[in-house]
């Protein structure tokens, strides 16, 4: 199994994935498309912080089902947390924040999250 270690631009977060990517999906709804992350979902387990709690900052809207979190110090969204309609907690993982992915290589799947 391939581990994908990912961090903030500071350093300051960083974390490591288990699994294989494959497809990400990029979002058009009011803050990704302000981001312009390319997420990567996967179980909430398979993500693992490497850095202090605090250190993350949490952003909430709407109706607050998914932390949005972000680096403290530089600002940079890693990843966010939520739940799936079953209540498994689930992570997406912003690719452009792990180590060695070509970016341009990664099939893209397009969401739209502004129609929700
Ligand atoms: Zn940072």
């Amino acid at each position: 199994m391939t581990i994908h270690r990912g961090s903030c631009h500071c350093g300051k977060v960083a974390f490591e994935v288990e699994g294989e990517i494959g497809e990400v999906t990029a979002c058009n709804c009011s803050i990704c498309s302000r981001r312009g992350s390319l997420l990567w979902f996967m179980p909430r387990a398979k993500l693992r912080l490497l850095t202090l709690e605090q250190d993350l900052g949490t952003y909430l809207f709407n109706k607050h089902a998914i932390r949005h979190r972000f680096c403290a110090q530089c600002g940079i969204h890693s990843f966010g947390e939520g739940t799936d309609p079953k209540e498994n907690r689930v992570a997406a993982v912003n690719a452009r924040c792990l180590d060695g992915i070509e970016l341009s290589a990664l099939a893209v799947k397009n969401f739209n999250g502004r129609a929700i």
